[in-house]
C-alpha cells in the first residue's frame, strides 16, 4: 500500500449525467485530504467488482440521481426522479463487497442512500409524498451554501470527526434513508426528522451523509470529514 491511499470515486457513465455531474469537487476534496483520487465507471459483474476493489484503499459513493425502485423491490411512486440502473447496480455491488472486506466507505447524498440499500435498509423514493411534513431539501441556493441545520448524534464517529452537536449543511436531495440497516446507527438528522446520516458501528470507517461536504470546500467540518475518511483508508 502506498503512503497515500487510493480512493475510488463512483461516477456516472452516460453522457447526459457527465454534463451535470460535478466530479471535480470530489477529486479535489480527496486530493486535499491526502488521498489519490480514481474515477470509477460502473462495474457490471462480481469479477469486475473484485478487480476494482483489489486496487482500492477506500470507496467514495458520490451524489447523483434517484435509485431505481427495482433495487428497492418496490413499485415506482409517481414522484420518482431520473434513474440510472447501470450506476445503481454497480454501486450496490461495490458497496456490498466493500462492507464484506471492511474497505472504508464514505457515502455522499445518493451515496448514503446506496449504502443504506446495499446494507439492507430502505429509502424514501420521494421525500415530499412519503414524508409530507418534511422541509424543502432541494435547495434553491447555490450548492456551496448551507441550507438547513443537522443535529449530530453525540455517540457517533461523525461527532468525533466534527466535534459539534449542530452544523449547517447544504441540501440537494430528493430521496433519503427511511430505514436504518442492521448494525448501523443514525448519526445526523434534520429538524423535520429526515435522516441526514448513518454509519456502521464496530468497523473501521463506514459512514454516509445526506449533504454535499465536497461542495463546501471552505467549511472546516467538510474538510474534517474528508480527512477522517482518507486517514481511515491509510490504515
Ligand atoms: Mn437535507
Amino acid at each position: 500500500m502506498s503512503e497515500k491511499p487510493v480512493i475510488g470515486i463512483t461516477a456516472a457513465h452516460c453522457s447526459e449525467e457527465l454534463q451535470t455531474f460535478p466530479r471535480h469537487y470530489y477529486v479535489e476534496s480527496i486530493k486535499k485530504a491526502g488521498g489519490i483520487p480514481f474515477i470509477l465507471p460502473p462495474v457490471r459483474t462480481q469479477e469486475e467488482c473484485d478487480d476494482v476493489l483489489s486496487v482500492l484503499d477506500g470507496l467514495l459513493l458520490t451524489g447523483g440521481g434517484d435509485i431505481s425502485p427495482v433495487y428497492l423491490r418496490e413499485e415506482p411512486l409517481r414522484g420518482i426522479g431520473k434513474c440510472s440502473p447501470e450506476r445503481d447496480w454497480g454501486e450496490i455491488l461495490l458497496t456490498k463487497q466493500s462492507l464484506q472486506q471492511n474497505i472504508p466507505i464514505l457515502g455522499i447524498c445518493r451515496g448514503v442512500q446506496v449504502l443504506a440499500v446495499a446494507a439492507g435498509g430502505g429509502i424514501y423514493q420521494d421525500i415530499p409524498s412519503q414524508h409530507p411534513t418534511a422541509m424543502e431539501h432541494s435547495q434553491t441556493a447555490p450548492r456551496q451554501y448551507a441550507w438547513h441545520d443537522v443535529d449530530i448524534a453525540e455517540k457517533s464517529a461523525l461527532f468525533r470527526l466534527l466535534g459539534e452537536k449542530k452544523v449547517g449543511v447544504n441540501s440537494l436531495h430528493h430521496q433519503a434513508v427511511s430505514k436504518i440497516p442492521l448494525g448501523f446507527i443514525q448519526n445526523a438528522h434534520a429538524a423535520d426528522g429526515v435522516i441526514e446520516g448513518i454509519e456502521k458501528t464496530n468497523t473501521a470507517f463506514c459512514l454516509g451523509v445526506q449533504w454535499h461536504p465536497e461542495s463546501m470546500e471552505s467549511d472546516i467540518h467538510s474538510n474534517a470529514l474528508f480527512r477522517g475518511f482518507v486517514e481511515a483508508c491509510r490504515e
